[in-house]
């Protein structure tokens, strides 16, 4: 029988990629059509209901019942319009994908006859049944079941599954007590932090700073696979990436996926997305290849963050939806081959004023420089101070693979700033003497605008190695896994930088009640923190053997895996911190501490049991398969009379393939042995760590017997589509 490798390789050369795409023409003809954005609810809503709508966008304020019920009306009118027989709150569980539970606007009335309705209740809060959604025992404390609630900040859209369309309305998932068991909710909440923080120390340079909200640009990193090829590989199918494969002849080391166009089948795929996400809002800008074959990357223009990360969440569900139309498949794991790049997701962060500042852009007088250099210095002391919980927020069994591995970011967290506002900072500290008076103005007037042309070409190439690298205007965290919601970082970013600004107004307060001239007691609290933080400031080649050793004299923390690298959302620090800024409860931490740890562990769970199925049902079997061609070969000549030496590569091979098979079967029978003893464990942590420490290894051993055999084994014989098939045809 043939293989589904072999039936997917024909129907690949017989397939016509010639896709139809819609799209053509003017993206702004089309931008949000399937948003009910402010512009659209004008239309269909009463002006107080429009107002309260308006008011409640920019601030996240209640609706009142009438007139929720007024927007809902008016929402169910615009969407049914467009053909929409559905509703759903859409919300982000902790799985890290988005979550939906359909209902019809279809109802009966008591009289039995026929309605289609939505009234305010169903807009703004929603019990899903959702109780299996991971909670971390929080919903078996508290209550049996969570709800979810209307995010106004985010505006509904109309999403098009198959022939279907449902009205999507953005919501956080709490439970009955109150406890996020979500991303958005803790998001909104440091968001919040972060604006109360920010605007308390904007007003030491301008009283009219009313606002200040996080930016996000995120950088998208994918793979794109013909689906047939995919499915035909349990192990990308149940796990998101290949346990196993030989590396191909041929990999990353030409780099001419890098510079080549795009391929077509690629090509249409990613014009079918981008029409989508047009249509939903999401202002897609850049595509092009990645590094590794068969790579690609996406990034939107950057957005206010809570509805940047709705975006991000909704973009990965599209592309993974419209990918089957063109019988692709997306792997937006972090590590779907061995051998070549992983996929991250880069998140530019900054901060922006209602006034229309970008805090994190150097400024063209010395006023906005100072205040420049405060939310600057302010960032890289938060970094420094809570490195270990910017770890935490990216840990995840995929981003282990990356982490490290020189190719992406060390597990170090440190931040890159370019050689020339390294000077700067080097010339506050050393400049400024311990009490900052007048003749140091000078300092005051760092034209560091003018030097920015410089500072950006510093930054081309050795940043790539940093996990957190200024970038002119903005920050960008590029430790984030590419399969990762972007809020679990955000959430920990805007928590410590609102804690650190909290903390410098506080200081810098003091130095003016004690006399101190305003701009004098802030130059002086940056140099303090400079001082406190330079530790942090890495230049160098964060891919080097040299940075591990240099971190390790500098006490930064090197915490190479998941288990281990969750373990300070749960420290005293953290839950003091959280708690301040109201972003997270002590039990909420716990609660989050043990999902991540869950779901590591039984990530790595599956890996194990996927990897024992496929060396059981499909690598020993094919190998012997082709042993007893050998066998059959050597007999032959044998039986024609001919001698020893002529068959001895007949025969080594047969040995080496025995060797092997027998490699791959007591290994498994180890790891299966491993994975009973970590399952007997109790608690999770401890659990999740035997997973990686006892568990884990085995998987690399496995596949190098399996890789050989692959070398091994008759091509015709071989059931899994190969590295060559997966990575180059399309
Ligand atoms: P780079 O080449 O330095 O990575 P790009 O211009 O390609 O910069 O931008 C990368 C991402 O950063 C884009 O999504 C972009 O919109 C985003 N970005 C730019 N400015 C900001 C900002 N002020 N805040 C957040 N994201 C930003
Ligand atoms: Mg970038």
């Amino acid at each position: 029988m043939q293989s589904l490798r072999f039936k997917a390789i024909d129907n690949l050369t017989t397939s016509d990629p010639g896709v139809n795409v819609e799209g053509a023409g003017k993206i702004t003809a089309i931008f949000g059509e399937n948003v009910f954005t402010l512009k659209t609810a004008r239309e269909f809503l009463s002006d107080d209901a429009y107002k309260s709508l308006a008011a409640s966008t920019k601030t996240g304020q209640k609706i009142e019942r009438n007139l929720a019920n007024q927007i809902a009306a008016g929402m169910r009118q615009w969407a049914e319009a467009k053909g929409v027989t559905h509703f759903t709150h859409w919300f982000q569980p902790l799985t890290g994908t988005s979550a939906e539970k359909h209902d019809s606007f279809f109802t009966l009335k008591s009289d039995g006859s026929a309605l289609e309705a939505f009234d305010g209740d169903a807009l703004v809060q929603q019990e899903p049944d959702a109780s299996s959604f991971p909670s971390g025992g929080l919903r078996a404390t508290f209550e049996a079941r969570g709800y979810t609630a209307w995010d106004p900040t985010s505006p509904a859209f109309i999403m098009h599954i198959g022939q279907g369309l449902t009205l999507c309305i953005p919501t956080i998932f709490v439970s009955y007590t109150g406890e996020s068991l979500d991303y958005k909710a803790p998001l909104i909440k440091s968001i919040e932090a972060l604006n109360k923080a920010a605007v308390d120390v904007c007003h030491y340079f301008d009283r009219n700073v009313g606002k200040v909200y996080a930016t996000l640009g995120w950088e998208q990193e994918y793979f794109v696979v013909d689906e047939g090829l995919a499915n035909a590989r349990p192990d990308i199918v149940m796990t998101g990436r290949t346990v196993f494969g030989h590396t191909p002849a041929k990999g990353q080391q030409m780099e001419d996926h890098y510079f080549g166009s795009i391929p077509e089948r690629v090509y249409a795929f990613m014009r079918d997305y981008e029409y989508e996400a047009y249509r939903l809002g999401i202002p897609l800008r850049t595509r092009h290849n990645e590094v590794a074959p068969s790579q690609f990357e996406c990034a939107p223009i950057f957005e206010e963050l809570n509805l940047a990360v709705d975006h991000n969440t909704l973009l990965m569900d599209v592309m993974s939806r419209v990918a089957k139309r063109h019988q692709l498949k997306v792997l937006l794991h972090e590590k779907p081959f061995a051998g070549i790049n992983g996929s991250g997701k880069h998140n530019n962060w900054s901060l922006a004023t209602d006034t229309g500042i970008n805090l994190l852009a150097p400024g063209k007088t010395p006023k906005t420089n100072l205040m420049f250099l405060a939310f600057f210095v302010n960032t890289i002391k938060a970094v420094y101070d809570h490195a270990d919980l910017l770890r935490a927020a990216i840990a995840s069994a995929g981003n282990d693979h990356r982490l490290g591995a020189n190719e992406a970011p060390p597990a170090i967290i440190s931040a890159y700033i370019g050689q020339y506002l390294f000077k700067v900072l080097d010339e506050v500290e050393s400049r400024v003497g311990d009490k900052f008076d007048e003749q140091d103005e000078v300092m005051l007037k760092l034209d560091i605008h003018k030097s920015i042309p410089e500072l950006l070409l510093d930054n081309t190439d050795r940043n790539r190695t940093s996990p957190f690298a200024f970038t002119g205007h903005k920050f960008e965290f590029r430790a984030v896994g590419s399969a990762a919601n972007c809020a679990n970082g955000m959430i920990i970013l805007n928590t410590i930088m609102a804690e650190k600004l909290s903390t410098f107004k506080k200081e810098v307060d003091a130095l003016i009640e004690k006399g101190d001239k305003k701009e004098v007691a802030i130059m002086q609290v940056i140099k303090n923190y400079i001082k406190d933080s330079k530790k942090v400031l890495f230049e160098g080649d964060g891919y080097s053997e040299e940075w591990q050793i240099e971190a390790a004299k500098r006490g930064l923390p090197n915490l190479k895996t998941t288990p281990v690298a969750l373990d300070p959302l749960i420290s005293k620090k953290a839950a003091a911190l959280f708690d301040k800024h109201n972003v997270y409860t002590h039990a909420e931490l716990e609660a989050r501490h043990e999902i991540e740890l869950e779901k590591y562990l039984k990530t790595v769970q599956i890996e194990g049991r996927v990897i024992g199925d496929l060396a059981g049902n499909h690598i020993i079997p094919a190998a012997i398969r082709y042993q007893n061609v050998l066998i059959q070969n050597i007999k032959g000549l044998k039986d024609i009379g001919i001698k020893e030496p002529s068959y001895a590569a007949q025969l080594s091979i047969l040995t080496q393939i025995s060797e092997h098979i027998n490699k791959v079967k007591t290994l498994v029978e180890e790891m299966t042995e491993a994975r009973k003893e970590a399952n007997a464990l109790t608690e999770t942590r401890a659990k999740a760590v035997a997973y990686c420490d006892k568990v884990n290894p085995y998987f690399d051993e496995i596949r190098y017997h399996v890789d050989k055999l692959e070398l091994l084994v008759d091509d015709t014989e071989w059931e899994l589509p190969k590295y060559r098939e997966l990575l180059f045809l399309r």
